[in-house]
């Protein structure tokens, strides 16, 4: 496939390369046909004024209104021809530009679809795999109590991450079709004191903490959409923290002066690169390629973050947290 479109990106600027050539030659071609063209009319003109005796030399002749109306003549047709070259040099360069970028996005949107297919059926599969493992060992041994516990744990957790897969895909499916803020009055340190209390038992290496500056007034808002938003947010600092686990993430409230809420999740972990700092929210983007990605994931989650934060009429951006790390800023409006 790869090499397949290297021919073809070959063969086209070849192609490219010759219609350059061609129309080069062509002007070249007609420039000089257009100098033969003035020279022999004024070779005509000099003749036949000579004849009726109204000029006697070379210089009368150049002097004369006629020949300074001849050169005017072909100075106008040498600037359309260069003008022809330049406005079908430019028209040429704007398409091939115009081509590049839509065939550079198709390709991007390829290996997107491509990671997405890639990062899915692992992400289907490895849950499924391992409770289907854990049923056949309780099925086929007697194990001890204790053993049997853990392994019910296990498949309970997988179960846990498939359930959340497919309702990420539904949750995705669904804003792009019927999803809308379903708003309630809601207390929003509350709801983030849950979710993080909550995640500190499901990750107990990593460090939460929370404040909150001034008073927070009650926030219109889809109960479930912001608890989805803050637990994609911190879920996704644990995992970008590249540390088995270890992460120290901090939740940041606070009141703007105009008015606005703003959230904001600190992590010290791998940071982003500048240049994919705005592709992370798009629907299956993933830093990186998914043969040497790491974390599991499928790349849904900041889309659906986003997508949310835009129903609340909100925005969310990123940027780099010193001395390393990523912070996440949601700001939203309150009136
Ligand atoms: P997923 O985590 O399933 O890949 P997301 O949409 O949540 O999908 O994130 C998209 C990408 O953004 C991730 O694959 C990761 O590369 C990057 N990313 C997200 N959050 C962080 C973070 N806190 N630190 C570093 N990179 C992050």
């Amino acid at each position: 496939m790869e090499k397949q479109n290297i021919r073809l990106r070959f063969l086209s600027y070849l192609v490219i390369a010759y219609m350059m050539m061609a129309f080069t030659w062509w002007t070249v071609l007609l420039f000089t046909k257009n100098r033969d063209a003035f020279e022999a009319k004024s070779q005509l003109m000099k003749i036949g004024m000579i004849a009726e005796g109204v000029i006697k030399n070379d210089a009368q002749f150049v002097a004369s209104a006629q020949y300074e109306s001849l050169s005017k003549h072909y100075t106008r047709q040498e600037w359309m021809i260069v003008g022809e070259a330049v406005v079908f040099v430019i028209s040429l360069v704007f398409g091939v530009y115009l081509i590049n970028r839509g065939y550079n996005k198709e390709m991007i949107a390829s290996q997107q679809s491509r990671n997405f297919l890639l990062s899915i059926t692992h992400e289907l599969k490895s849950p499924i795999a391992s409770i289907r493992l854990v049923l056949e060992t309780l099925l086929k041994r007697e194990l001890p109590r204790e053993k049997t516990t853990q392994l019910q744990g296990n498949a309970l957790k997988e179960t846990e991450r498939l359930n959340t897969l497919v309702n990420n895909l539904l949750f995705s499916a669904k804003l792009e079709s019927t999803y809308q803020a379903n708003k309630e009055p809601l207390d929003l340190h509350e709801l983030l004191e849950e979710i993080i209390s909550k995640l500190s038992d499901k990750y107990p290496d990593a460090s939460f903490t929370f404040k909150q500056e001034g008073e927070m007034p009650y926030f219109q808002g889809d109960k479930m959409g912001m608890i989805s938003v803050a637990l994609n947010l911190l879920e996704n600092a644990v995992k970008y923290s590249g540390n088995g686990g270890k992460a120290n993430i901090e939740a940041h409230l606070s009141m703007q002066e105009d008015g606005q809420i703003k959230l904001e999740i600190k992590d010290q972990g791998v940071g982003i690169p500048e240049k994919e700092k705005k592709q992370i929210f798009q629907k299956f983007y993933r830093v990186g390629n998914e043969d040497t990605r790491t974390a599991k994931g499928t790349g849904l989650g900041l889309y659906i973050v986003d997508q949310i934060i835009r129903a609340h009429s909100g925005r969310i951006s990123v940027h780099d947290n010193l001395p390393r790390g990523s912070v996440f800023e949601i700001l939203l409006p309150t009136g």
